[in-house]
């Protein structure tokens, strides 16, 4: 890959700056979930054990260009100490002389780098700034990788530059998924509408084996073909692209897999009672709530002859029961094939991390990515200004 990581630079003695990722949740001013902060320690470990000095950079929350006593990136010092065992030296303004003189072992927090404008503006003076105040650039935040501001790619562009542990990880697994995937490939996309996953879809179709289109969205295609879907969320504007993406597919030698079966409800409600039906005899107060058991069949087999597995968003409306019935199947399955040793398996976006937890399935996953609109833009094959960046240097 075009990027280094920490094994091929020289830390020792060197100021690293490192962009993380710790946009934790806060309530009444305490961390209420310390994971993205447990995830950079591995990072910030290594760079100390070859001797060198961290200056961590951080956004906090939304301040759109001032400080705001709620979004001090103090608040999560506390959290940050505790997973590392060490003091952190915290510092509002840095200042390049102060950084010089500490003493080795140590570790820098700098306050929120979004308390000023020039950090989402990318402004050169602020990369500049940044870059004054280290000798190597690492950028462990590949949530924030999908945007180009100062501490993700301006900087990164002025200093010798590396991914850190968690960045090296997530695109190593993305590589896997969808740059130089074992074939066949299957894809599964669900969730509520299709207008949010157009690009997604698109991408896909000219890249994967196997589309499994699933949830709402599938509503959309079945109605694209002149199928009555009743009550069903459904997006009827969107019948041309719908057919569109069908056509691209069929192009591109990819199968799309529709709802062969669905569970209909009158009532968008856990226990609300569900007939199965096929997908023209949906009645016209019924709602399409999951995808029916001769589906989850087919999609098994689809998956069991697969060797990589790229999922984002739910089969049906998971969070009410019976409905997350088809999720649940084909993430247990997918799931197994991977203990299994048979599948790689890839997944993220905030609904698909729930409903794979939910599922039970998460922990076998080959990897789930917890980066959200990163993971999107990144599914949706766009140059990740942050990971390009680091390709530079
Ligand atoms: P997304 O954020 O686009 O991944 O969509 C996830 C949401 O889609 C979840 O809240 C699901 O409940 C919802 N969803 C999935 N299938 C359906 C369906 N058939 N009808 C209505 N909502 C659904």
């Amino acid at each position: 890959m075009a990027w280094k990581t920490l094994d091929d630079m020289d830390l020792n003695g060197k100021r690293v700056l490192v962009r993380v990722d710790i946009n934790v949740p806060v309530e009444n001013g305490v961390v209420t979930d310390t994971t993205r902060i447990d995830r950079t320690v591995p990072t910030i470990k290594d760079i100390l054990a070859k001797g060198g000095l961290p200056i961590l950079l951080a956004h906090f929350g939304r301040p759109k260009g001032k400080p705001v006593a709620e979004m001090s990136l103090r608040i999560t010092l506390p959290a940050l100490e505790a997973a590392l065992g060490q003091t952190v030296t915290f510092v509002e303004t840095p200042n390049g002389d102060d950084l010089k003189s500490l003493p080795a072992g140590s570790v820098v927090l700098v306050e929120n780098t979004r308390f000023t404008p020039m950090e989402e503006a990318n402004d050169p003076k602020m990369a500049a700034f940044l870059a004054s105040l280290g000798d190597i650039y690492c950028n462990d935040a590949f949530s924030a990788a999908h945007r180009a501001h100062a501490s993700t790619e301006g900087v990164a562009r002025l200093l010798p530059s590396c991914a850190g542990r968690l960045m090296q990880e997530e695109l190593e697994a993305l590589d896997k998924a969808l740059g130089n995937p074992a074939r066949p490939v299957v894809a599964v996309v669900g969730g509520a509408k299709v207008s949010t996953k157009l690009d997604l879809l698109g991408n896909l179709v000219g890249k994967v084996d196997h589309l499994v289109i699933g949830g709402g969205m599938a509503n959309t295609f079945l109605a694209a073909q002149e199928i009555d879907v009743g009550k069903s969320l459904c997006e009827h504007d969107l019948a041309d692209t719908a057919r569109s993406i069908l056509a691209k597919a069929k192009d591109a030698g990819c199968e799309i897999i529709l709802p062969r079966d669905v569970v209909v409800a009158k009532e968008f409600k856990a226990g609300a009672a569900n007939d199965t039906v096929a997908p023209d005899a949906v009645a016209a107060d019924g709602m399409i709530l999951d995808a029916g058991p001769q589906t989850v069949a087919y999609i098994a087999q689809v998956l069991d002859a697969a060797k990589t597995l790229i999922w984002n968003g739910p089969l049906g409306a998971f969070e009410i029961e019976p409905f997350d019935a088809a999720t649940n199947a084909a993430a247990k399955q997918a799931a197994a094939l991977t203990k299994a040793g048979k599948l790689v398996s890839v997944a993220g976006g905030g609904d698909t991390v729930a409903a794979l937890n939910k599922a039970g399935a998460a922990p076998d996953f080959t990897y789930i990515s917890t980066a959200g609109g990163a993971f999107l833009e990144w599914m949706e094959g766009k140059e990740l200004p942050g990971v390009a960046a680091l390709s530079q240097g």
